[in-house]
């Protein structure tokens, strides 16, 4: 058996690395005051199709949906979070207790896409969301934020692509230009943009076609569209991020797939992943909570692909092998000798692994050589009998003898650590 197409084990030399950066992901938020929010994996279909939109590719093709609840609704594996973080807080009124709500979440989301490098059907995503403002103070803490989650997690190799796509004054005036533009040059566009042309006209600034990409070059920006107050929101921003050191170009053809977008949209990009060149990306969506049939609460968030992240830091480091601090060697367990010291140690905060297998002195410290552990415990017949230990400085080869329990911690810190 093998695991599914599209799916990915992090196996035990992988797992420190995952395991740095998810560090990253719970300290980094919270020094900006986000508390983290868990939502269940799947969730009605009509919560994506509502709240990411029909005319997406998310919706349209890579849900991956079943019906197994009494009532024969369709459920969905989520294929994002900022949905479901929104049906939870519409549903808990959390925004009540917190006129601003800032959360963060982590967790596995589901695509049925053609997987390659960087994209899988099951992926990770770390993303926050700060809601309940229009201001674009809020805009430029997410995207700081996400900024310092890739800077603590040592990637440098990216650009922050900003945009505003208007409010939806400023859209159904631009949506026009475009439209007459792309029809203009209809023959040029690829068979998905010129279906796209009706539904979502806007998609075509950032088609991956290069038949697009060609013709949209010379389209009108929306940047020259923009309406006083989303003029206004767009410099503000651009100032507070340029304030806080955070470095950023402004791409006009950004307008991100999903559809409860408005204003801000911003996208991080690298040139080190090949095709899939998004480590993430967000935007404001002060409809996406009336969309999902409840009272308006204004949003910005982001979110990042945890894959893409693991790529790009193991592009920059070895992953470092977990190693126990301590290995005990003992040929046998001396009435639970050997458990009660392993037991002793774990309890000051030292890992300790203990031979389970009863083989040879020999054959252990092999395994401690190879495993590159600094310090052998060694409890033979004579150390069993006088309550008391040897301590093997695995790099020096020097022994300490006759040390008693209560002193093994502070002979092994004397030992460095590698
Ligand atoms: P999106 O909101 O669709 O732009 O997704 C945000 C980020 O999630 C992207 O920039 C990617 O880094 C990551 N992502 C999206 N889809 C996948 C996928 N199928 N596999 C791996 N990462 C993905």
């Amino acid at each position: 058996m093998k695991n599914v197409k599209g799916t990915k084990d992090i196996l035990p030399d992988e797992s420190p690395l995952w395991q740095r950066l998810e560090s990253t992901f719970r300290t980094m938020p919270a020094l900006f005051g986000y508390k983290e929010i868990r939502t269940p994996i799947f969730e009605s279909t009509d919560l994506f199709k509502r709240g990411v939109g029909e005319g997406t590719d998310i919706v349209g093709k890579e849900m991956y949906s079943f019906s197994k609840s009494e009532d024969g609704e369709s459920l969905t594996l989520r294929p994002e979070l900022t949905a479901s973080v929104a049906r939870a807080v519409m549903q808990y009124n959390l925004i009540r207790h917190y006129p601003t709500l800032r959360l963060w979440y982590y967790g596995p989301c589901f695509r049925y896409e053609q997987p390659q490098q960087g994209r899988q059907r099951q992926f990770h995503q770390i993303g926050a969301e700060c809601m309940g403002t229009t201001n674009p103070e809020a805009d430029a803490e997410v995207i700081i934020l996400a900024n310092s989650i890739l800077k603590n997690c040592d990637i440098a190799d990216y650009k922050l692509n900003i945009n505003s796509i208007g409010d939806t004054e400023t859209r159904a005036v631009y949506k026009k230009v475009l439209v007459d533009f792309l029809n203009d040059n209809l023959s040029k566009l690829s068979e998905d943009a010129q279906k796209r042309l009706v539904t979502n006209p806007l998609r075509t600034l950032d088609s991956k076609d290069t038949r697009d990409r060609e013709v949209v070059k010379n389209a009108p920006s929306i940047l020259d569209y923009l309406n006083s107050e989303s003029k206004e929101k767009f410099e503000q921003l651009q100032s507070l991020l340029t304030a806080s050191g955070v470095s950023f170009e402004i791409n006009s053809r950004l307008v991100r797939g999903l559809d409860y977008y408005s204003n801000t949209v911003f996208e991080f990009i690298t040139d080190k992943l090949g095709s899939q060149d998004a480590l993430g990306g967000g935007g404001r969506y002060d409809n996406l909570t009336a969309l999902l049939g409840g009272n308006p609460i204004p949003g910005v968030g982001f979110a990042l692909g945890v894959e893409r992240l693991i790529l790009l830091a193991q592009q920059n480091e070895q992953p470092a092998e977990a190693k126990a601090q301590v290995m005990i060697v003992s040929e046998q367990s001396f009435n639970g000798i050997v458990f009660r010291v392993a037991n002793m140690l774990r309890a000051q905060g030292i890992s300790v692994v203990t031979d389970l297998q009863q083989r040879s002195f020999k054959s252990q410290f092999k395994d401690a050589d190879k495993s590159g552990v600094k310090s052998v415990v060694v409890i033979g017949e004579n150390e069993a009998a006088q309550q008391e230990v040897t301590i093997k400085n695995m790099v020096t080869g020097a022994q300490h003898e006759n040390v008693a329990y209560a002193n093994i911690v502070t002979v092994l810190q004397e030992i460095p650590n590698g």
